[in-house]
């Protein structure tokens, strides 16, 4: 399981707590995320701008 960091923000996307907010149960895999989904955070980025983060 992995974590994605936002550049802009630093809002972190974590596989292993998904993001219930934004419609991603605990486990979703970054894979599963849509291309076209936004930082929920800031909407400036977009998830192939988000860096891994540990
Ligand atoms: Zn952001």
């Amino acid at each position: 399981m992995s974590a994605y960091r936002c550049p802009v923000c630093d809002y972190t996307y974590d596989e292993r707590t998904g993001d219930a907010r934004e419609g991603f149960p605990a486990g979703t895999a970054w894979a599963e995320v849509p291309d076209d989904w936004c930082c929920p955070d800031c909407g400036v980025r977009e998830k192939v701008d988000f860096e891994p983060a540990g």
